[in-house]
C-alpha cells in the first residue's frame, strides 16, 4: 500500500510546525542539494517525499579522527565529514550510545568508544550542518545485537523493575544533555536489534517478553517527557524470518509499548530479499498503523580489505550476485533499499546506512593500525573489552570489518556512490556500460576439445545483466593438456575490463554434478543424527572447483554424522577409481571415509581426516571393478565428536583407470 497524498500533506504540515523545536521528527526541510555526477547511474525513485529520511550511522568518526583519519570532498578538499554527508543529501545522522564502554582504568572498549559524550559531539556537528540525530541506545556497555544483549556493568544484579527505572533515568539524562547542547534530536531508538533480548533479559526465560517490553516502555516514557516531538523507534534484525517479525509486532502491541517507528536492519548478504523485507515491514505498518524504516543497511564497494583486519564480506564471502562489489553496485543497492521503503511498503519513512564513514586508520601495517585501535578505540573492539565481553571481543578484538562498505576510500576520499542519496530524487542518467564482468568457470575433459566462450556475463551500470564479447589472451590449450589435469587461469578483456576464465582440465568424470555446481542434484545427504547445517553452499573461497560445495556444521558435541552419496547409472563394465575431498575444523575425533557400494553392500572404503580451514584432504579408492547390471553407489561417511564441528566437501570423481 502506498502512502496517500493526504497523509503526506499532513506529515508536511506537522513537520512545518515542528521545524523550530529542539526535538523534531522527519527528515526536516530538505536543504538545496546540488549533486551532479558524470559517472554514477541512478534510477529515479518515484514518489519520494522531500522529507524522506536519508540517514547515515556515523558513530565512529571522532575515534577515527583521533587516529589521524581525514575526510576529503570530491574536489580533494579536506572537510568536516558531516558537512560532506549533508552536502550529498544525508539529512539524518544515527549514533549509538553505550552506557560505559571503558574498563576500570579508563581504557576504551573500541567500536568508537561510543558514550554519551561522543553522541553529543557528533550531534552538535550534525545539527550544525542541518541534519537531525537518531539517538540509538544499546542499553549495554558494548555492542548489542541478536547475538548478545549484555547488561551494563553498573546495572548488573538489578531486578527488571530496577532496570526499567535505570533505563528511564539514563535515557532522560542523556536526552537532557543532548537538548542542552542544542542537538536536534529527531528520533530515539530504544534498544538495538532486540531480537528477543535486551539489557540482559531474554525472551527464552519465562515471562521474558513481558520484561523486555517493560524495559522498552521505560525508555519510551523518558523520550516522551524530554523530547515529546521526537519519534520513538524500536529496532529488530533478521527480516528474512517473517514469523519472528510478526511476533515482535504482536508483543509490542500486546504489552502496549508506546512507539512510532518499527525499524529493521537489512544486510542484503544475510537478510533475505528486498521483496521479503517489503512484505514483513508492510505487515507491521498496516496491522499496527506504525511507521517503518531500515535502520541499518550497507554494501561493499570493493571486495578488498583496506585496514589489515578481515571484513565481514569480501571476495567470495556472502556475495550477493545481484550487486557487484563496485562503487556503482553499492549505489544500486542503496537505491533499491530506498525504493523498497518508499514504494513497496506502507508508511516507509527512511533508510539509514550503517557506518558509511568507518574507514581504515592507516594503510601501512597491521601493527601501526592495531596501536591506534587500542589507543583510540577506532577498531571494532580493543583488548580492553575482554573483561566485559570475554567470548567475542576478548578473543577477536581488532580493526574494522566494514571498511570496504564505507562511502570513503581508505585515504578518506569521498566515493561517487555517496551521491546516490542526493541523486535518487531526480535520477541520474549516464551512458550505460559494463560495470563488472563475471568470472568464467569452465570444466573440460582433458581428452576432449576445449572451447573458450565468446561471451561473458556482465552487470551493467543500471544493474541489468547482459552478455558481452570477450577477447581471451593467446593460450596454447595443447600445452596445458600436456601439463596434465588441474586448474588453469586464462585472462582476457571484456567491456574494457579484465575477464578471467578458470579452466579445469579433468579426466572424464562419470558422476553427475560432481562439484555441486548444480546444487544437490544427483546427491542424497542423510543426516544420521540431528545436527544444524547440511546443504550446498555457494562460496568460492571454500570450494575446490567452481563456487559451490557441500557444507556441514553441528553446534553440539557428537552431533555430526551423515552420509552423502550418489547412485551412478548407465556405467559400462570397467575398472574405475573414486575419490572425494573434504576440509574442516573443530571436528574433534573423526571417522571419515569414502566408500563404494555395489548392490547395497560396501565393497571398498578409503579413510581420510580433516585438519584446518582450507587444507583439503582427498579420500581415494584407487581401483575397483564394476560389472554392468550391478547397482553402484559412491559416497562419503562423516562422523565427528567435536562441538561446532564444521566442514566442506567437494570434487567427487569417478574415473576410468587407464592402463
Ligand atoms: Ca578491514
Amino acid at each position: 500500500m502506498r502512502k496517500t497524498w493526504k497523509m503526506r500533506m499532513l506529515l508536511l504540515l506537522v513537520l512545518a510546525a515542528l521545524v523550530l523545536s529542539a526535538c523534531s521528527p522527519g527528515g526536516g526541510k530538505r536543504k538545496e542539494i546540488n549533486v551532479t555526477s558524470d559517472s554514477l547511474y541512478v534510477q529515479k525513485v518515484e514518489n519520494l517525499p522531500d522529507d524522506f529520511i536519508m540517514g547515515m550511522d556515523a558513530s565512529c568518526v571522532p575515534a577515527l579522527e583521533a587516529s589521524g583519519v581525514k575526510y576529503y570532498d570530491f574536489d580533494g578538499t579536506e572537510k568536516d565529514v558531516y558537512e560532506i554527508l549533508s552536502d550529498n543529501g544525508i539529512n539524518y545522522i544515527r549514533v549509538r550510545i553505550w552506557n560505559d564502554p571503558f574498563d576500570a582504568n579508563g581504557n576504551g572498549y573500541g567500536g568508537g568508544n561510543c558514550d554519551i559524550e561522543n553522541a553529543i559531539a557528533i550531534g552538535k556537528r550534525a545539527t550544525e550542518y542541518g541534519m537531525k540525530l537518531l539517538v540509538n541506545f544499546h542499553y549495554s556497555d558494548f555492542w548489542a545485537d541478536p547475538g548478545k544483549q549484555m547488561v551494563p556493568k553498573a546495572w548488573k544484579g538489578m531486578s527488571t523493575d530496577e532496570k526499567a527505572e535505570a533505563i528511564y533515568a539514563y535515557t532522560k539524562d542523556c536526552l537532557q544533555q543532548l537538548k542542552k547542547a542544542g542537538v536536534d534530536v529527531g528520533m530515539v531508538q530504544i534498544g538495538n536489534e532486540t531480537n528477543g533480548a535486551l539489557c540482559g533479559e531474554s525472551s527464552a526465560a519465562l515471562g521474558g517478553w513481558k520484561k523486555i517490553m517493560q524495559l522498552i516502555s521505560a525508555g519510551s516514557k523518558a523520550v516522551r517527557e524530554v523530547c515529546p516531538d521526537a519519534l520513538v523507534a524500536v529496532h529488530f534484525a533478521n527480516p528474512e524470518n517473517a514469523e519472528s517479525y510478526a511476533s515482535y509486532g504482536k508483543n509490542l502491541d500486546y504489552y502496549g509499548v508506546d512507539y512510532d517507528v518499527f525499524a529493521s536492519s537489512y544486510y542484503p548478504y544475510w537478510h533475505g530479499t528486498l521483496d521479503n523485507l517489503a512484505q514483513v515491514l508492510d505487515k507491521i505498518a498496516t496491522t499496527y498503523n506504525k511507521k517503518v524504516m531500515v535502520a541499518e543497511t550497507s554494501y561493499a564497494y570493493t571486495p578488498n580489505d583496506t585496514d589489515f583486519n578481515g571484513n565481514t564480506i569480501g571476495e567470495g564471502a556472502n556475495v550477493v550476485k545481484d550487486y557487484p562489489m563496485t562503487v556503482q553496485g553499492q549505489a544500486n543497492l542503496v537505491r533499491d533499499v530506498i525504493d523498497t521503503v518508499a514504494n513497496k511498503t506502507a508508511n516507509g519513512i527512511g533508510v539509514f546506512y550503517w557506518e558509511g564513514t568507518w574507514i581504515s586508520v592507516g594503510t601501512n601495517s597491521w601493527e601501526e593500525n592495531s596501536a591506534k585501535w587500542e589507543k583510540y578505540g577506532s577498531g571494532w573492539a580493543s583488548s580492553y573489552a575482554a573483561g566485559y565481553d570475554p567470548n567475542d571481543a576478548g578473543k577477536y578484538y581488532g580493526g574494522c570489518a566494514v571498511d570496504n562498505q564505507a562511502f570513503f576510500d581508505e585515504k578518506g576520499h569521498a566515493l561517487e556512490s555517496l551521491k546516490v542519496f542526493g541523486l535518487v530524487h531526480k535520477g541520474n542518467a549516464v551512458e550505460n556500460k559494463a560495470d563488472a564482468v563475471e568470472d568464467v568457470n569452465l570444466i573440460c575433459d582433458i581428452n576432449g576439445e576445449v572451447f573458450l566462450p565468446d561471451l561473458v556475463n556482465a552487470v551493467m551500470l543500471d544493474n541489468s545483466k547482459q552478455q558481452i564479447a570477450v577477447q581471451w589472451e593467446e593460450v596454447d590449450i595443447e600445452a596445458l593438456k600436456a601439463q596434465g589435469i588441474g586448474q588453469y587461469t586464462i585472462k582476457g578483456t571484456a567491456g574494457g575490463m579484465e575477464a578471467t576464465c578458470y579452466l579445469s582440465l579433468v579426466y572424464y568424470n562419470y558422476l553427475q554434478n560432481w562439484s555441486f555446481e548444480e546444487g544437490d542434484a544427483g546427491w542424497a545427504a542423510t543426516a544420521l543424527k540431528k545436527f544444524d547445517q547440511l546443504y550446498v553452499e555457494d562460496k568460492v573461497t571454500d570450494s575446490i572447483t567452481g563456487t559451490k560445495h557441500y557444507h556441514f556444521w553441528g553446534a553440539s558435541a557428537n552431533s555430526v554424522e551423515f552420509t552423502l552419496e550418489q547412485e551412478v547409472e548407465n556405467l559400462a563394465s570397467d575398472t574405475y577409481s573414486y575419490e572425494i575431498s573434504i576440509m574442516g575444523g573443530d571436528c574433534g575425533e573423526t571417522e571419515i571415509y569414502a566408500y563404494i557400494k555395489v548392490n547395497g553392500q560396501i565393497v571398498a572404503t578409503a579413510e581420510t581426516l580433516v585438519t584446518v580451514y582450507n587444507e583439503w584432504h582427498t579420500a581415494r579408492i584407487e581401483s575397483f571393478d564394476y560389472h554392468e547390471g550391478d547397482t553402484l553407489v559412491v559416497g562419503i561417511y562423516v562422523k565427528c565428536n567435536g562441538a561446532n564441528a564444521w566442514g566442506k566437501i567437494d570434487d567427487a570423481k569417478l574415473n576410468v583407470v587407464t592402463e
